[in-house]
This record gives structure tokens, C-alpha cells and sequence, in this order.
């Protein structure tokens, strides 16, 4: 079980004549639990926490029990970054190089461009249909906020402004985290296309408006209060894996009988590590000659 009660949460909205639909999160707790687990250093923790803040987004936008995956595959010192996440504010990340960190940039931010490097960026949903969906767009900045934005924009048509922000703490730790989408829908007036991109283009950015103690609600009036904004939607946000003994079993299985006799041989406990949570499951030679019956 990696479930745990934070203060995260995440806002659903409307505003304009259904012309605008949104979303804002604070993910401080949830990004601060995925550091603690991959112990990542600050550009990692960084480039992981603005992937998990835009999938627990995205996740929001499904119903029911479609997931979305997102793949950030970079060329960068982080390597690849996972996040998935469901519908219900569920959401979980993987960065194949958690140590990763460089002195601020000129600006004093966390270089996460430098971190993620050039690439792709790989959108996978699950929606329950034979076939999943699948967008893949180049990396356009890899500070990731433009990078969704332009995903939204070439993949599915929807122009958005995306706003991801993560701050740490001199210790390491997570001082904020969490981010914004906004999309014009079809159908949307011309002139709220224009007023929405001078507005987010003039915003501070997001981890700096939470940092001084405004609520996503506050900063969603600020942005969209004169545009009829309805809150929709107000769901907790929570860091959860999927894993399960059941479930690592299954791989075990299809890693096939040979790979599972040479764990026999060495005649002890296997230990299984879920790259997502970091929990470890282990299987004894019984349980492992069991496993290899089924395959
Ligand atoms: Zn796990």
C-alpha cells in the first residue's frame, strides 16, 4: 500500500461560455513522497515532479478507470521519466537517474531543460478500447511545461497554456510543488484565445504564487474570475502505486522458465523492487518453483 492522506488537491473548471475548461494542482506532498522514494536530487526531483503535477492532470481529464502514461525520453542526464496516473487523483512517477543536480541557471532556477535534454514526449491513455491512444511529440524546450503545452496543441488540437513548477528546499526536500492547464475548446471565441495567451504570458510562475501563500482557487480567480469561472470539481491528489504481489508475480512469469531456474539455482530469496515505489517484494525458492510451473 502506497496510499497516504496529504493536503494535495486538484480543481476541475469551466469558464467563458464552456469555451474554457481547466485545471490546478497542489502536489507538494505527492512530489515531496515520490522524492523521499527515488531519493532524487533537485534537477531530478524537478523534471519528476513537473511530469507527475501535468499526469495527475491529465489523469483528471479521463473517466472512471481509464489511466493516462506519460514517457518523457530525453537525452539529458536524467534519462527517461515515467509518471502514470488515474482518473481519481492517483498518480505515480519513475526517473531513471535520480542524482542528477547543477547550480541554478542565470535566472536562479533548476535547469530542467539541462536536465531533460532534447527528445520526445510519449502520451499513452488507456480508455479502455482495444486499441490504446498514443501522441508522441518532439520535445520542444524540455522545461515540460511548453513541452505539454505543445502536445495538447500538435497531438490532440487543443491550444493550452501549461504552467508546472517545483520548488526544493535546501535540504533536498520539496518546498512546493503542482501546476495549471488551461485549453480553449472548439467552438472557442477567437478574441478569449488572444486574451488568455497575454495573460498567462504576464502570470509569475505557479510554484511562486502557492509559495506566497495563495490556494490554486486564488490563483484560478485571478487568471479566470472575470470569465465566468465555475469550479467543477475539487478531488484529493495522493501519491499510489499500482503494484502488487499478484502483479509482480505475473512478471516473474513472463520472464519465462529460464530466468526464473537461473533465480532458483543461487537457492535464495529473490527480491523484487517496484521501479515506481521503491517497495520490495520477496519470493522464496518454494514460491519461485511455483511460479515456474506456471509458465
Ligand atoms: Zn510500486
Amino acid at each position: 500500500m502506497t496510499d497516504s492522506l496529504t493536503n494535495d488537491y486538484l480543481l476541475r473548471i469551466m469558464a467563458g461560455e464552456d469555451e474554457i475548461r481547466g485545471f490546478a494542482v497542489l502536489a507538494t506532498e505527492t512530489v515531496g513522497e515520490a522524492q523521499r522514494r527515488h531519493g532524487t536530487l533537485p534537477a531530478a526531483t524537478a523534471a519528476l515532479g513537473r511530469t507527475m503535477a501535468a499526469a495527475v492532470m491529465m489523469g483528471a481529464m479521463l473517466k472512471g478507470r481509464e489511466k493516462v502514461f506519460v514517457q518523457v525520453l530525453g537525452d539529458g542526464p536524467v534519462g527517461r521519466i515515467m509518471a502514470d496516473a488515474d482518473s481519481q487523483g492517483g498518480v505515480r512517477g519513475y526517473i531513471e537517474n535520480p542524482l542528477v543536480h547543477f547550480p541554478p541557471n542565470a535566472q536562479g532556477k533548476i535547469d530542467v531543460a539541462r536536465a531533460v535534454g532534447k527528445g520526445q514526449l510519449m502520451v499513452i491513455k488507456d480508455l479502455g478500447l482495444r486499441e490504446p491512444y498514443r501522441g508522441t511529440v518532439p520535445l520542444v524546450s524540455g522545461e515540460l511545461g511548453e513541452d505539454f503545452a505543445y502536445y495538447f496543441l500538435a497531438s490532440e488540437q487543443v491550444p493550452s497554456a501549461v504552467a508546472l513548477g517545483v520548488l526544493v528546499e535546501r535540504d533536498g526536500s520539496v518546498r512546493t510543488a503542482g501546476g495549471l492547464i488551461v485549453q480553449l475548446l472548439p467552438g472557442a471565441r477567437e478574441e478569449l484565445a488572444d486574451l488568455l495567451t497575454e495573460r498567462f504570458q504576464n502570470m509569475p510562475p505557479f510554484t511562486r504564487m502557492i509559495d506566497s501563500g495563495m490556494k490554486p482557487e486564488e490563483i484560478l480567480h485571478m487568471s479566470l474570475g472575470d470569465l465566468n469561472l465555475r469550479i467543477l470539481e475539487r478531488m484529493p491528489v495522493r501519491f499510489h502505486c499500482t503494484c502488487s504481489r499478484e502483479r509482480l508475480e505475473q512478471v516473474l512469469i513472463a520472464m519465462g522458465r529460464g530466468e526464473l531456474e537461473d533465480m532458483l539455482a543461487a537457492q535464495e530469496d529473490a527480491e523484487v523492487t517496484c521501479r515506481f515505489c521503491g517497495n520490495v517484494y520477496r519470493f522464496t525458492p518454494w514460491e519461485l518453483q511455483k511460479l515456474i510451473l506456471q509458465t
